[in-house]
């Protein structure tokens, strides 16, 4: 059997937003980024089906209040949060929620709107068009038509594939970390306290043989586990390898139970894929009927 190994300073799991952003962001810092997917090709997650947007922060001109621009997008962070928590009824990493709310517009901005160049839809005043989402008291979400997701990921690759400090290895799918408490060549190194991640094994599918890829830092972004279940509207790579490598790793992993349903989805009998009719359209309005044509939800909601 032919094994092949190689060392990189970082090695990325997943070429999804998380993948991607992470790659860029590392690459930009000066350093070297080997990213790999499972896929044929970088967009093969989640991440490109992505319909209604993403959260940006309420347009300050139209959120009145505060005096200055800045005070308001700090009145929107402050509201953003309560939003996820009511979202999250409380069982929110306080922490990292309010780093997210205020960490994440600006992070929109420098990583999606200026370094990729996304296409976010304006006004006619040169103003985003925000979109409001379930779970937002505002409109704040970005998005390209009905298509964020593919835009999004159109402009993260091709910044991945001009980078100079960025190499990419398709049909790649990572088996198992290597770990110093897994592959310790001696008993001692079992007791230390540190359970490094010195890189992953790789099956590459091209050749059928595994790799061994060690690396100095390792990011797994594989993304979501919604294939599991029988009917999703999820890529189908999305079977929750990453979370069964940390587990086997040693991660301690929570709140697994916690799942985001897309309640409306288009059923065809001849294939496997369920196309979402985004969440968007409800935050619009739009209302569940049944097949007679009547609401049900209230039913179920009240
Ligand atoms: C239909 C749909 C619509 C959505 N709409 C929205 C929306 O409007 N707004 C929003 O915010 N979110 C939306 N989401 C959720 C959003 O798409 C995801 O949260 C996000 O894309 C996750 O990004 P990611 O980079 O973590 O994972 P993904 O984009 O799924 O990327 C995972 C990557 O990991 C790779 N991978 C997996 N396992 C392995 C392995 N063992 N070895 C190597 N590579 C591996 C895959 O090949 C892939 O490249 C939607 C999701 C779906 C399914």
């Amino acid at each position: 059997m032919n094994v092949s190994r190689r060392h990189v300073p970082v090695l990325i799991i997943g070429s999804g937003i998380a993948g991607c952003t992470a790659a860029l962001t590392l690459a930009d810092a000066g350093h070297e980024v080997l990213l790999i997917n499972a896929g044929s090709q970088l967009l093969d997650g989640n991440s490109e089906l992505a319909q209604g947007g993403i959260i940006y922060r309420a347009d300050p001109a139209r959120n009145g209040g505060a005096e200055t621009a800045g005070a308001r997008n700090n009145d929107d962070a402050v509201a953003l949060e309560k939003d996820i928590l009511v979202a999250g009824h409380n069982y929110n990493y306080r922490k990292a929620v309010r780093f997210l709310c205020r960490q994440g517009p600006s992070c929109v901005d420098d990583m999606l709107i200026k370094r990729a160049g996304v296409p976010f839809d304006r006004n006619e005043d040169g103003s985003f068009n925000l979109t409001r989402e379930g779970g937002h008291s505002t409109p704040r979400i970005l998005h390209c038509r009905d298509y964020s997701g593919r835009a999004i990921m159109e402009g993260l690759t091709a910044q991945i594939m001009a980078h100079p400090r960025i190499t990419r290895l398709h049909h790649r799918a990572a088996i198992d970390l290597l770990t110093s408490r897994h592959h310790a060549k001696t008993s001692q190194y079992r007791y230390e306290i540190n359970n490094r991640c010195m890189g992953a094994y790789v099956l590459n599918e091209e050749s059928g043989e595994p790799e061994t890829i060690l690396a100095d830092w390792t990011v797994l972004a594989t993304g979501g586990v919604g294939q599991v279940f029988l009917h999703s509207t999820n890529a189908p790579g999305c079977v929750g390898t990453g979370v069964s490598m940390a587990f086997r790793a040693g991660v301690d992993l929570a709140n697994l139970e916690f799942m985001q349903f897309h309640p409306t989805a288009l059923y065809e009998e001849r294939s496997n894929r369920r196309s979402l009719i985004t969440e968007a359209m409800r935050g619009e309005g739009a209302r569940l009927l049944s097949h007679k044509g009547q609401p049900f939800m209230q039913g179920y909601d009240p």
